[in-house]
């Protein structure tokens, strides 16, 4: 995927929590790139991740997946709740 096609897909924000500073593309395994913030791709507090409610709403399968993946990896109540309540595409649920 081009960086443009990438960034209009995107809105120039990052995919995970809407932010628009210093985004880049990351690559989800096996999947393709999502857009991804600065900060996002910092490691960040957990609690930042709560961002995720919304991006789990995503209808691009690689941001699905990335989601799904991230989700699976906090250890929390809430992370839990948003990913049992996504519902995955097809595509991405071939991935997940
Ligand atoms: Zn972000």
């Amino acid at each position: 995927m081009t960086w443009g096609t990438l960034m209009s897909r995107a809105h120039g924000m990052c995919e995970f929590c809407g932010g628009m500073d210093d985004c880049l593309p990351v690559e989800v395994e096996g999947a393709g790139e999502i857009l991804v913030c600065a900060i996002c791709d910092s490691d960040p507090p957990v609690e930042h991740w709560r961002c995720l409610e919304s991006a789990a709403r995503s209808e691009v399968p690689e941001v699905q997946v990335a989601v799904w993946r991230k989700l699976g990896e906090i250890e929390a109540p809430w992370a839990e709740k948003i990913r049992s309540g996504m519902a995955l595409s097809p595509e991405a649920q071939a991935l997940v």
